[in-house]
């Protein structure tokens, strides 16, 4: 309908936020309008089979979703936490490149490229350091993602955008891309 796939999960991710911080309160008032409300509760869970109920049971044919309990007599635990396991490698990996374009963006450029030879295919390229030093760098600050690093710290002018070639190459040249020699 009217709502994008990412507008839909940005909701989602809110509300799950939400819901952690504020679950014990949630369950507790969910529990209480249950009872006061038992006609309204089998509307719901009506309404609830016919809008997800074949998509429901289509997911648990196919092992996606695990049936109510231990007792099934399947490894329902087992394909449940693998399958989330995976949605939430998928998820990570999504964020992390969503936060490396805007990095890329931020210190590249719209389209960004390469500050040495204009690289513009983005999976060529990477944050570079602009003083050199960048792994002294990365240990003292014990950082493993540089762009959600950067995010964090509010873009600081510690970067610039570099193709893996250039980059590379002022590393193994003393601090200097070759690139700028030769022009
Ligand atoms: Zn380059
Ligand atoms: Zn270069």
């Amino acid at each position: 309908m009217g709502e994008s796939k990412e507008a839909r999960e940005n909701r989602l991710d809110r509300y799950k936020r939400y819901y952690q911080k504020h679950k014990e309160k949630h369950l507790a008032r969910n529990k209480e309008w249950r009872e006061e409300n038992p006609e309204r509760v089998k509307e719901v869970q009506r309404e609830w089979q016919r809008k997800y109920g074949r998509e429901h049971m289509k997911k648990r044919r196919e092992g996606l979703i695990g049936l109510h309990g231990p007792d099934d007599g399947d490894d329902w635990q087992e394909r449940n936490r693998e399958h989330h396991l995976a949605q939430k490698r998928e998820n990570t990996n999504r964020r992390r490149q969503e936060v490396f374009m805007e990095a890329l963006e931020h210190y590249g450029g719209s389209p960004p490229k390469c500050y040495c030879c204009g690289e513009s295919i983005p999976i060529l390229l990477c944050l570079d350091h602009v003083e050199g030093e960048g792994n002294k760098h990365r240990k003292e600050n014990k950082i493993s993602h540089l762009s959600q690093w950067a995010k964090r710290n509010d873009w600081p002018d510690l970067f610039r955008v570099a193709c893996h070639s250039c980059n590379m190459g002022a590393h193994l040249n003393g601090g200097v891309c070759p690139h700028q020699q030769a022009a």
